[in-house]
């Protein structure tokens, strides 16, 4: 049976689609490329596209800068994709006779880590395929859209303006279906767009078992993960409640206590804006070489700005990130210190 596609309109401008689609078929080499600590958005974007990619016979990798966590481990291809940091040489050479690069959910080279300064050399044509503000100079094809929740969301779309959503399969349908739901949180936030569900309706018509995916990603907790939220949540939060803010740290030593796995902290940040009247959360993290920063919001607070203005980070408005260079203790001083600078919006901000 044919579903109707036409309720959604095409947001991606036709000529960049086309190029894109002209590219791909000159290409023999194409390689996909994510961020850092790829999330599910990130994978989901890139595997969906790669699916597609070797439905059409083209010799395709995903390569990522470091590991991703366990419980994104089931998406289909996941076992397929090359971790640079695991073998850097291999990598470089991969990136080297690429000749076409898709760099999907992220905006600049420096998201890349180590990997960037041969993205960059590289001859091949770039793409960027994403959702964050102010896209890089150095791709040949933008197709940026801040507006919308997720890449897997805008890969969604490419595929649909290439008129290829009758072919798409279940695993690309998985994988756009994971990207466009961890995104959201599980569609909490950023998600009252409309259209949202009325492509989840057509994914669902693809067979997908979006409550089986929902398990897999959020039911999936190891009895250490679990306990150590909790250790998290009892042990290591500072409410700030003038300010309507929430702080949660974690030292290196106190992840070890609990047999820590990469993944772990991962949506610990959303918990306190559970808490009534807290609109602002932060989560310190020691890491082996820098210490990382996860902030989100509710409503108009953009947290993107705190990220930048004190953390060499971004984001979007409701989730971004940082980094800190130094003692852990002096990143949660600077985090502190820099809260009262934002006292006034965070006063005056609606939920
Ligand atoms: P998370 O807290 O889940 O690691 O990241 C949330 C969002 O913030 C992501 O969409 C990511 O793009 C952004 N983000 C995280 N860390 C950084 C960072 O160090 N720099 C920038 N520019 N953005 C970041
Ligand atoms: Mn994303």
């Amino acid at each position: 049976m044919k579903y109707n596609t036409a309720s959604i309109p095409n947001v991606i401008e036709q000529g960049k689609a086309e190029e894109i689609k002209r590219s791909i078929a000159r290409s023999s080499k194409i390689l996909i490329t994510t961020h850092l600590s790829p999330d599910g958005d990130a994978l989901g974007s890139a595997l969906a596209l790669s699916h597609y990619l070797a439905r059409q016979r083209k010799n395709v990798r995903i390569m990522v800068p470091n590991s991703f966590p366990y419980f994104l481990k089931w998406m289909p291809g996941a076992d397929n994709i090359l971790i640079y940091e695991y073998n850097k040489g291999a990598g470089q050479a991969t990136i080297e006779k690429a000749d076409l690069i898709f760099s999907l959910d992220y905006n600049i080279p420096k998201r890349v880590g180590e990997m960037s300064s041969f993205v960059e050399k590289s001859r091949a044509k770039k793409v960027l395929v994403d959702h964050h503000l102010d896209p890089g100079e150095i791709y040949d094809v933008v197709v940026s859209h801040p507006e919308i929740s997720s890449t897997s969301e805008i890969i969604f779309r490419l595929l649909m303006q290439w008129g290829e959503y009758e072919k798409m399969t279940f695993e690309e349908a998985e994988c756009i279906y994971c990207g466009m739901m961890t995104d959201t949180g599980g569609f909490t936030y950023n998600s009252n767009d409309p259209e949202i569900y009325e492509i989840i309706s057509l994914l669902l018509r693809k067979k997908i078992d979006k409550d089986a995916i929902y398990s897999k990603v959020y039911n999936n907790f190891t009895e250490e993960r679990f306990r150590l939220l909790g250790f998290t949540l009892s042990q290591r939060m500072k409410i700030y409640p003038e300010l309507r803010s929430a702080l949660i740290w974690l030292s290196k030593e106190d992840q070890s206590q609990f047999k820590f796995s990469k993944g772990d902290t991962e949506g610990f940040v959303n918990y306190p804006l559970n808490i009534r009247n807290i609109l602002f959360s932060t989560f310190i993290r020691e890491d082996d070489t820098l210490v990382k920063l996860s902030f989100r919001s509710q409503g108009s607070f953009p947290c993107n700005q705190f990220a930048s203005e004190f953390f060499h980070g971004g984001g979007h408005r409701n989730a971004s990130g940082g980094e800190f260079y130094g003692a852990f203790e002096d990143a949660v001083k600077l985090f502190e210190e820099s809260l009262p600078a934002y006292a006034a919006q965070l006063k005056n901000s609606d939920i």
